[in-house]
């Protein structure tokens, strides 16, 4: 037999091979992941991060173990671990690599949450799965625990509404009875009133109608937040829906000295989709923040066209009030947000336009609004074309 020298290629092959070998081991012996590899359906080498996580004392006790020992006998998703493992195997030799979810049962009876990759390796003129695993209980708790704390949040959230529908329905009938009355009393009806108490009966009409105003929103509100809303989709005219809106402003307008221009009135009819009680609320809302936030001898403007972000209709209502801060504008949808209100003196509850703008949503539409803090807002509702199933 011939020597060959120390640096043959041959050699340098067989200590690079070597070389390579041993890292792998190493890689494998030494990893905080637990590792194994399973030959022919069995354990033929395991690491000691395994060893340790399922609560056994050597590699030899493990591998010893039979399989069905360190898992119970069913998994999460009720499939018995035995034909699990089976299909499990058998799709990573399929493909290659598979990953899933695991339940492992330690040395002491107690079952944990992994999550495996197994991937198919040549090893030894065989093939062989290298399975390697993760504890997951940590994430498995927080994702419960998210679970847990959205049911209750959205237990507290439908208990709110009830509430608020209930509270908002008891409210409803002593404050139309205070109003009719003041309203029975300014007109006189059962004797004549002096100065001084034409007053007091004009306060008392005003402050009944802003709490009915509130409470309305808040019914509204807690009605569209617990679902409980109903709304009659249909082929409706929206510039009528606009003339009446601009009716039922009329007076406050008249007394705010704010002007309306609408010279769409009497126009033909332009159709869209929508319920059109609500949208009338819809365009109340926004010519009655037109007002609120005006000043006297303002404007409005307010026009119907087609087009728009859904092909069907716009009502466009332009003021040259005291216009929104930009950074003010993304908020001012958000339920019981005021923007530059919170800490003034006219009268809100920051509800207004998150009704309207869910209203107009449940009718395939939206809000857009842009503005120009001392110049005014423009808020354009974007209808659903007529024919829009
Ligand atoms: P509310 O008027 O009851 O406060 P809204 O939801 O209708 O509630 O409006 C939210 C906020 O948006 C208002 O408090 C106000 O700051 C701002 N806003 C709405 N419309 C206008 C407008 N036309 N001009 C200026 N600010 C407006």
């Amino acid at each position: 037999m011939t020597a060959r020298p120390a640096s043959s290629p041959q050699t340098e092959a067989l200590s690079r091979l070597a070389e390579s070998e041993e890292k792998y081991r190493r890689l494998f012996e030494y990893s905080e992941d637990p590792m194994w590899l399973i030959l022919d359906n069995k354990f033929e080498i395991c690491n000691d991060a395994a060893v340790s996580v399922l609560g056994y004392d050597t590699q030899e006790e493990l591998a010893s173990t039979h399989p069905s020992a360190l898992s119970p006998p069913y998994q999460a998703d009720g499939l018995d671990s035995f034909s699990k493992a089976e299909q499990m195997m058998a799709a990573a030799l399929e493909k290659g690599y598979h990953r899933f979810e695991w339940t492992h049962r330690r040395k002491d009876g107690t079952d944990f949450p992994v999550e495996v990759t197994l991937t198919a390796i040549p090893y030894e003129g065989r093939t062989g799965i290298y399975c390697i695993w993760r504890d997951i209980s940590a994430r498995k708790d927080m994702e419960a625990a998210l679970v847990e704390a959205k049911a209750r949040a959205e237990e507290a959230n439908l208990a709110k509404s009830k509430f608020l529908a209930l509270m908002s329905h008891e409210l409803r009938t002593p404050l139309n009875a205070v109003i009719g009355f003041s309203e029975l009393l300014a007109a006189e009806a059962l004797g004549p009133l002096e100065g001084k108490q034409q007053e007091i009966v004009g306060n008392i009409h005003q402050g009944g109608t802003i709490l009915l105003n509130l409470v309305n929103d808040l019914l509204d509100f807690a009605r569209i937040e617990s679902g409980q809303f109903d709304m009659e989709l249909a082929e409706i005219d929206v510039i009528g829906a606009v003339a009446s809106s601009a009716t039922i402003v009329a007076d406050d307008a008249a007394r705010c000295d704010v002007t309306i221009h609408w010279d769409q009135e009497g126009s033909e009819p332009r159709m869209a989709r929508g319920d059109r009680l609500r949208l009338v609320q819809s365009i109340v809302n926004l010519f009655s923040n037109a007002i609120k936030y005006n000043r006297k001898g303002g404007n409005i403007w307010v026009s119907v066209e087609a087009g728009g972000a859904f092909g069907g209709m716009i009502v466009r209502v332009r003021d040259d009030g005291c216009g929104i801060k930009q950074e003010r504008l993304s908020q001012i949808f958000d339920a019981f947000e005021r923007g530059d209100q919170a800490s003034g003196t006219i009268e809100g509850t920051g509800l207004g336009l998150n009704v309207s703008k869910r209203l107009l949503e449940a009718m395939g539409g939206d809000i857009r609004v842009e503005s120009e803090p001392g110049q005014g807002s423009t808020f354009e509702l974007h209808l659903a074309p007529a024919n829009g199933s």
